[in-house]
């Protein structure tokens, strides 16, 4: 239900403006930043779109337990799909299941079921994540269903990344923005996630008001605890922590990259004078650098062990527990 999403009341007041007025935009764009509960928020829109819940209804929100709900929760309705990279695996086209951003043949297969009416529900809802991985060929092919889908159908497209989608699909979408979360209310979801406190305010702190960041993070802290920071092994032992797939291995190194940046603003901030300063600008711009290479194709561990050795004097006051 929508009061157990955190820190979004804004784009939820607005959702259920739609709900009270009954005037849904047909084709709506979520963005904001990643682990923000934007997903979370189209699926318990479309869960109001569908109760049948009389009291519920009159709120803007959802029973949870009607049929529509139920069958919405379990990922059986009819006229409901969230389609992701997991859904998109199970569809019966040549190597699904291999495909890592949202392609053509999935959008064909979603685009023509929006034509259906829907068959329980008062709307037929399809909500794309990751919308920013569809390329050309998947954007175009979703453009003119967006753009005159029949009455009770309703878009939501999700994304982080609203940058890299096409402009004519960005336009012809009414924009929901959602907000990057304070750290207290990423560290109060954490908690409700079953995270210790001291170790949800540590991971909320290095992760931006992301949720989904927060939860890699807390895991990344917890794998390196052994490590001593005081020791010259310590960049070895952080990277031979990293995962095996390169795109978590990525994350992680990036955010032990934006805990060594967030270490140096600090004692930037508290530098006594210009020389100091200068010197912690300088390894500043270079932990900027090795961030961007991490983006780039670069090895993740080769990045972050040439970073920790050149910051070896402060890893320890950076990676003390306190202050992580
Ligand atoms: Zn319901």
């Amino acid at each position: 239900m929508f009061n157990e999403i955190l820190g979004q009341d804004k784009a939820i007041s607005q959702l259920k403006k739609y709900l009270a007025a009954g005037k849904i935009p047909q084709a709506m764009l979520f963005c904001g930043a990643e682990g923000a509960g934007k997903a979370k928020t189209a699926k318990n829109f479309a869960l109001a779109l569908n109760c049948t819940d009389a009291a519920a209804r009159k709120t803007g929100d959802s029973c949870g337990v009607c049929q529509n709900c139920r069958s919405i929760l379990n990922g059986v309705h009819p006229d409901y799909i969230f389609l992701d990279l997991a859904y998109q695996a199970t569809m019966p086209f040549k190597d699904a299941e291999k495909k890592q951003h949202i392609v053509v043949d999935a959008i064909r297969i979603v685009t023509a079921r929006s034509l259906q009416h829907a068959v329980l529900g008062r709307y037929k809802i399809i909500i794309i994540d990751k919308a920013e991985s569809m390329q050309s060929e998947a954007a175009n092919a979703l453009l003119k269903f967006i753009e005159e889908p029949p009455p009770d159908m309703i878009w939501i497209l999700v994304t982080s990344k609203k940058e890299a989608m096409l402009p004519t699909i960005k336009s012809r979408c009414q924009t929901l923005q959602f907000n990057n979360l304070p750290d207290n209310t990423v560290k109060q979801i954490l908690g409700s996630l079953g995270f210790e406190e001291s170790s949800a305010a540590r991971a909320a702190a290095a992760a931006g008001g992301s949720v989904s960041r927060a939860i890699k993070a807390a895991e990344f802290f917890a794998n390196i605890a052994g490590a001593d920071a005081a020791k010259e092994t310590f960049p070895y032992e952080v990277v031979s922590n990293l995962s095996r797939t390169l795109p978590d291995a990525r994350a992680e190194a990036s955010l032990a990259l934006d805990i060594l940046a967030r270490g140096l603003h600090d004692f930037w901030s508290k530098a006594e004078n210009d020389k100091m300063r200068e010197d912690l600008k300088t390894r500043l711009e270079k932990i900027s650098f090795f961030k961007r290479a991490v983006r780039r194709n670069v090895s993740p561990s080769l990045v972050l062990e040439t970073a920790l050795i050149e910051t070896a004097d402060v890893n320890e006051k950076i990676f003390k527990r306190d202050n992580v």
